[in-house]
């Protein structure tokens, strides 16, 4: 059996030859995807020199103390002003274009305002001396025309897409989503809610956790119907989802040592590259990952309900942020709050409570930590890595933790 090191290096060797295209996509379809190209821009932003304040531009040797400037103007956002300033000032508001003869703005607040006949300001007393370069917000400050805006393998949120309408860009150059098929096995299960259970059979859960973990990723989820209990079966499924132009596949169940454990069969049957079965984790230990004849990448996972979730997070997840060019998540370590024993010879996935207190991450390992329970799940907001080659492992002991929410993906 092989370490959970190993199945990433594994993991990782696979990704390495999977090709996922790139596809143009309009700004408005942006957020959540990943750029396939660097983004350059094209345009100075600002596009030009502008009033940082609603206040009065005026040269920079206007004077200093007591003086006062005739008003020669008032400019506004959005409006196109040749006026030459001279040795007056222009009343100007924020966002408007800077006229070319001035070299600073005072804010309104910081001069006397006198006004003329029809009510606007005629002439302003300035109350401070005048110093060059205030309040102008100056054409390229923010971004530079040639500038590499966005790297590739950008995960694109609301702030990028500020930037990308700031700029005026259209469209990008995203990575395709992989189209990933979710299939489950088992007799015992039932799909429909609304029916009601007959002796021994049990709901779906796993199918409907893996489509909701599957939504906050570029990826497109299919849930394959049925849930088979024998190879052929299972086959069929299989064969549809690859027939739906499946890249990826998720199964759960039928990965363990029991009779119905077909699944190892049923690959090993149309030729799929079997690159690990089984693994020193808890829970979990029978996950199953595979590469398929056509190139697409396999993974069964167990079906117990928390094996599954680790079989996502610790194996399908590290795949997906390879496929999709993002990093993985910075690792984090946090002092175990209290003695935990386990067996040695596998690394525990534990469901666990991560807290800082005194700027140091505090870590509480739960109980109820069978893979059929799904309650303590919901109390927790981590995984406690707790290492292989460990059964015994005191409070104050440093362990790595995985956040269920660490990061974009
Ligand atoms: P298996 O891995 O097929 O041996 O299943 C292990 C346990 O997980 C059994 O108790 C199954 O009933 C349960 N199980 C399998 N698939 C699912 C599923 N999709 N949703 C909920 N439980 C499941
Ligand atoms: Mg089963």
């Amino acid at each position: 059996m092989i370490s959970y090191e190993k199945s990433l290096q594994l993991i990782k060797q696979a990704v390495a030859d999977f090709q996922l295209s790139s596809e143009v996509c309009a700004v408005e379809d942006l957020s959540g995807r990943v750029l396939a190209r660097t983004i350059v821009s094209a345009a100075n932003l600002p596009g030009f020199d502008n009033s940082a304040m609603d206040g009065f531009a005026m040269k920079a040797n206007a004077g200093s103390g007591q003086i006062c400037l005739p008003v020669m103007g008032n400019i506004g956002a959005g409006d196109v002003s040749h006026l030459k300033v001279g040795e007056g000032a222009v009343q100007i508001m924020t966002g408007a274009p800077v006229p070319a003869d001035c070299e600073t703005v005072i804010p309104v607040e910081n001069v006397q305002i006198q006004a003329g006949s029809d009510g606007l300001p005629a002439h302003i007393t300035l109350q401070g001396p005048v110093v060059a370069d205030q309040n102008i917000r100056r054409a390229g400050q923010d971004v530079c025309k040639g500038d590499a805006v966005f790297a590739a393998g950008q995960f694109i949120g609301a702030e990028h897409i500020m930037m990308l309408a700031a700029l005026g860009i259209l469209q990008a150059d995203v990575l395709a989503k992989p189209k990933i098929s979710l299939i489950s096995t088992g007799a015992e299960l039932v799909d429909d809610a609304s029916v009601s259970l007959q002796p021994g059979q049990i709901r779906n859960s796993n199918q409907p956790y893996l489509a909701a973990a599957l939504q906050n990723w570029p990826v497109q989820s299919t849930q394959i119907k049925g849930h088979p209990d024998d190879r052929d079966g299972f086959l069929r499924l299989l064969e549809r989802a690859l027939d739906d132009g499946a890249q990826l596949v998720i199964s759960t169940g039928a990965v363990s040592m029991g009779d119905r454990d077909f699944v190892p069969d049923a690959l090993r049957a149309i030729g799929a590259d079997i690159i690990f079965h089984k693994c020193k984790i808890r829970p979990g230990k029978p996950v199953l990952f595979a590469v398929l004849p056509g190139g697409g990448l396999f993974f069964g996972l167990p079906g117990n309900p928390v094996s599954a979730a680790v079989g996502f997070d610790f194996f399908v997840k590290p795949a997906l942020r390879q496929i999709l060019a993002q990093a993985e998540p910075a690792r984090e370590m946090a002092r175990l709050v209290s003695d935990f024993t386990k067996r040695a010879g596998f690394c525990l996935f534990a469901k666990a409570v991560i807290s800082t207190k005194d700027n140091q991450n505090h870590i509480e390992v739960l109980k109820g930590q069978q893979s059929f329970r799904i309650a303590p799940l919901l109390q927790a907001n981590c995984w406690a890595e707790l290492p292989e080659d460990k059964a015994v492992l005191r409070a104050g002991d440093l362990v790595r933790f995985h956040r269920f929410y660490g990061g974009v993906l």
